[in-house]
């Protein structure tokens, strides 16, 4: 509920590198993005006191272009923020190698099903006055080079604190660290609490003051993933004397900058983003209490307009408690059927319009989207095409369309893209392949809707958690997965969906690919055509079972009650816990 025109005293400020607020303002990559901009839409649902910080990202993530080969070239979006943002005329600043840069923001609204509203807050160093590389910095996501990288997170970090500050947000705000991104928002904070002592008068009670503030989510299940910057480059852009601050507080690891090191030091609450993920992330920082909030997705953005008009006729409590579509266990078998098939039909319609390839509804359609980059291995279920091809003509058709860009600088990616494009050369119709340009929004809302099964098989454990397979759940569309981030605790075997490969932390790559295909040939392939009542069936078990947990309404409640407010609501919050009324 939203309590006036002033600010609720308790806040929580959600700073997060890239938010996909909706698919005009192109200012996410992937996941991670896609994530921040459901954790906003349920918490202006559920009515928490929330406003967000990111970059303005006036660039985009890049529009990609594919040739006839799948090599892959960019170019920038263009898109107006003026057409999409409110400009406001408070100004943050931060230091970069001494010279003041101005943070100026653009403001924009999620609002909730109940009318709640959580402003996000959009920095841009686009500003008079400003020097004429320091206008780039809040340009292009995941761009340039380390050092630009640094000089962002000083903007997202310190200038985000400083811009919160303008706006009026200070005393009972709470900072959520959507990953390490917007570590240095702590230095801020600290240099606020030292107020005019020097870092060596820094004390316990300076650090635990901070930390009473901060709580942070992890992401990244390797120690490669953590961003680092090299002291040297630190010192000169940002000064000894906050070099000296953040060795004193925990954030030089091994004669590095680690915001994820920095994070562990200053936050009171540490969470990885699966259960799966906290096991892997407590092996890498044994000294850190890790807890663990399994992601979600925003259900009534994810669901396709024929599931949602099915909830809506026979769950109709879904759109305000997600809790609800746990009773879709009583939805007869061919209205899931009959809603699939709408949407299964919508997303062929617009592999036509893309490609001109038709696909064909009666045949079995597997969709693979997401970042394409080599851990993910795209291209695992070609490992065999001649056995792939096989399975085919002795058990039954199979098509595949596959989404996901390539970061402009991951080589292995972009590798990965060209070998889908040659193995629908040797494949010759016997299974259909296509390749999807611009995964982004609007075309994963189809495609995790339309297809039939949704494949995922990246190598363990470096899945934190994933979320495509949730949004295909509220689509009734079952996965079919490697046992690592989310499906850990997703998976019933046969029931939700199928695994592939056994259950340990560390997979076996040559024995994915095997599983992979015996599972098509003996038991997926078999049930979708032999016996479809059952697999739709199957297909009711995902959303019940997997629709009604994996969604955003019960993260960001876990986040309401374990990390944002652990010990009771604040007399100033009220957060809707139900529908009933
Ligand atoms: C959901 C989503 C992702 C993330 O999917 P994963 O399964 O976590 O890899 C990436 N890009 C877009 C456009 C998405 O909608």
């Amino acid at each position: 509920m939203t309590t006036g025109a002033t600010p609720a005293r308790s806040t929580v400020a959600y700073f997060s590198m890239e938010i996909c607020l909706e698919q005009a303002i192109p200012t996410y990559s992937g996941g991670l993005g896609v994530l921040a901009g459901d954790t906003l839409r349920s918490a202006a649902d559920l009515g928490v006191p929330l406003i967000a910080v990111t970059l303005l990202h006036r660039k985009g993530y890049f529009v990609q272009h594919l040739d006839a080969y799948g090599q892959q070239s960019e170019s920038p979006v263009h898109w107006k923020p003026e057409a999409e943002l409110e400009r406001l005329d408070a100004r943050g600043t931060v230091t970069i190698e001494g010279r003041a840069v101005q943070v100026a923001v653009w403001k924009y609204e999620v609002t909730g099903v109940r009318g709640h509203v959580v402003p996000v807050f959009l920095l841009d160093t686009m500003v008079d006055g400003n020097g004429e590389w320091d206008r780039t910095l809040t340009d292009c996501l995941y761009g340039g080079d380390e050092h630009y990288r640094l000089c962002q997170e000083i903007v997202l970090g310190m200038g985000g604190a400083s811009v919160l500050q303008a706006l009026g947000y200070d005393n009972g705000v709470i900072y959520h660290l959507n990953e390490g991104h917007s570590a240095l928002l702590t230095l801020q904070l600290l240099e606020r609490q030292l107020d005019s002592r020097q870092h060596f008068e820094l004390n316990d009670a300076d650090l635990e003051a901070v930390r009473q503030r901060c709580v942070f989510t992890t992401h990244t299940p390797v120690p490669a993933g953590h961003d680092k910057f090299p002291l040297t480059m630190v010192r000169t852009v940002l000064g000894d004397e906050r070099v000296a601050l953040l060795r004193v507080c925990g954030g030089i690891h091994e004669g590095m900058l680690n915001m994820t090191h920095l994070s562990l030091h200053l936050t009171r609450f540490v969470n990885g983003v699966a259960m799966r993920h906290r096991e892997v992330s407590r092996g890498m920082f044994p000294q850190s209490p890790i807890n663990s909030i399994t992601n979600g997705v925003h259900a009534v953005t994810w669901a396709s307009p024929a599931f949602a008009a099915l909830y809506d006729k026979r769950v109709p409590e879904w759109r305000r408690d997600n809790l609800y579509l746990r009773y879709s266990v009583s939805i007869p078998l061919e209205e899931i059927r009959d809603a699939h098939a709408e949407s299964k039909r919508a997303i062929l319609a617009e592999v036509f319009r893309r490609t001109g390839t038709k696909l064909d509804p009666s045949v079995m359609t597997i969709g693979f989207a997401r970042r394409a980059t080599p851990y993910k291995r795209a291209d695992l279920i070609f490992s065999d095409v001649d056995r792939l091809a096989t399975i085919a003509r002795k058990i039954g058709k199979m098509q595949i369309i596959f989404g996901g860009k390539a970061h402009p600088r991951d080589g292995g990616g972009k590798e990965l893209i060209k070998r889908i494009f040659a193995a629908d050369e040797r494949l010759q119709g016997l299974v259909e392949v296509v390749y999807l340009e611009n995964y982004e929004m609007a075309l994963a809302q189809q495609l995790v809707a339309g297809v039939d099964l949704w494949l995922n098989n990246p190598m363990k454990p470096l899945e934190a958690s994933g979320t495509s397979g949730m949004k295909a759940a509220i689509n009734g569309v079952p996965s079919f997965s490697v046992l690592d981030g989310w499906w850990v605790e997703g998976h019933v075997e046969g029931v939700t969906g199928w695994s592939i490969g056994g259950p340990e932390a560390e997979g076996d790559p040559s024995r994915d690919a095997l599983d992979l295909y015996i599972k098509l040939e003996r038991v997926i392939l078999p049930l979708f055509y032999g016996l479809p009542f059952a697999y739709a069936e199957v297909m009711r078990s995902a959303i019940a079972l997997n629709g009604s947990f994996f969604n955003t309404q019960r993260m960001v409640r876990q986040y309401v009650h374990n990390a944002y407010f652990p010990e009771h609501l604040p007399s100033d919050v009220r957060i809707e816990e139900t529908a009933l009324l």
